[in-house]
């Protein structure tokens, strides 16, 4: 549901303030149809069928995995892919993760949204429909945006989202943006008054390695971008994740390890190693590699860990069902 559409509807309609809050709060709890809304007026509840549609998103397929993840992949109302995805964790928290743009304009070699095409931002409705369709099933207590496309290059329409995020049941500090390292959007955040957190997908610790895995690093080269990271720490008082994706024989050797360590403040950063989700171009990293990793990056004082990973069964990486249901068309 747009809010946006919505107060400027219920506005024409002449009715008081509190009716689109009334009306939101109903949407952020779970509602399924403007039908369940008691306390809003019948005749109006109709008029609001017809004029604000219920999702602006449209549902193509859902996968459940064995351990509980739930990947959804949506159309927009002009054709738009959009994939988001629940991740419900043993000790009772559920975690979304949102897209913030169909596509991706940026390549990053490993990642299966950067090979698809980048068609357009998506509006602060579009992304809260997202989270809105998984509250229908469950409570919600997590997000991060590391689902399609770079939220730091739509940041006005993420924040907006944000600002909605706790009538869902997220507050601030537990919503996460997660970037390729965009210093203009790192700045914003830093001065942003909501506690949102910040994680940087780094996955090389040196220049040359990182603009061949991320273009993008030409534009904002590692130390700036880190630069950036420590005055968001400086000014918020929280830890930046680091994200690490582990590609066999590409980043994982102990030597990477220490460089890591050498550029990364401990009280600045906690290193998140993630296994790589095969989706072309390289290999995952075994096992027992990653684990060395972490354990150079610990004797170096750096706080890591190994991120779990889930849905592997139903194709839940970054971009993944986007890409297998255009295969599937083609
Ligand atoms: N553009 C933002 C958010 C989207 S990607 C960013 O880059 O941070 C979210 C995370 O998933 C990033 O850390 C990205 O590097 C990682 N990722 C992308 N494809 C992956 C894959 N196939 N396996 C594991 N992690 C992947």
């Amino acid at each position: 549901m747009d809010p946006v559409l919505l107060e400027s509807t219920l506005a024409g309609l002449g009715q008081p303030a509190f009716r689109a809050r009334q009306v939101w709060e109903w949407a952020a709890r779970g509602a399924r149809t403007y039908e369940e809304m008691s306390n809003v007026p019948a005749a109006l509840r109709g008029e609001l069928a017809a004029a604000v549609p219920f999702s602006s998103l449209e549902l193509v397929r859902e996968a459940h995995a064995s351990d509980g993840t739930v990947k959804a992949l949506f159309t927009t109302h002009d054709g738009r892919a959009v994939e988001a995805v629940l991740m419900r964790y043993r000790d009772g928290r559920n975690s979304l993760c949102l897209s913030s743009q169909s596509g991706c304009p940026l390549t990053c070699t490993f990642c299966a949204t950067g090979a698809m095409k980048f068609t357009r931002n998506l509006t602060a409705g579009e992304i809260l429909d997202q989270a809105l369709h998984f509250r229908r099933d469950h409570e919600v207590d997590h997000v991060v945006f590391m689902g399609m496309g770079e939220p730091m290059m739509n940041l006005p329409n993420v924040l907006d989202t944000c600002r909605r995020l706790p009538s869902i049941g997220v507050t601030h500090r537990r919503t996460a943006i997660s970037t390729v390292g965009w210093i203009p959007g790192i700045e914003t955040l830093t001065h942003a008054t909501m506690p949102i957190r910040l994680a940087l997908s780094l996955h090389a610790a040196d220049d040359r390695l990182r603009s061949q895995i991320m273009p993008v690093n030409d534009r904002y080269p590692l130390s700036e971008v880190l630069a950036a990271c420590e005055r968001f720490y400086a000014i918020k008082r929280r830890q930046v994740f680091v994200e690490y994706v582990m590609l066999g024989d590409v980043n994982d050797g102990a030597a990477h390890a220490r460089q890591l360590a050498g550029v990364l403040d401990p009280k600045v950063y906690k290193v998140n190693l993630i296994p790589y989700n095969p989706t072309g171009m390289y290999d995952g990293s075994p096992r027992a590699t990653i684990e060395r990793f972490r354990a150079v990056l610990e004797e170096h004082g750096i706080r890591a860990t190994v991120r779990l990973t889930m849905g592997r069964d139903i194709d839940a990486a970054c971009g993944q069902l986007a890409a297998r249901a255009a295969v599937g068309a083609s």
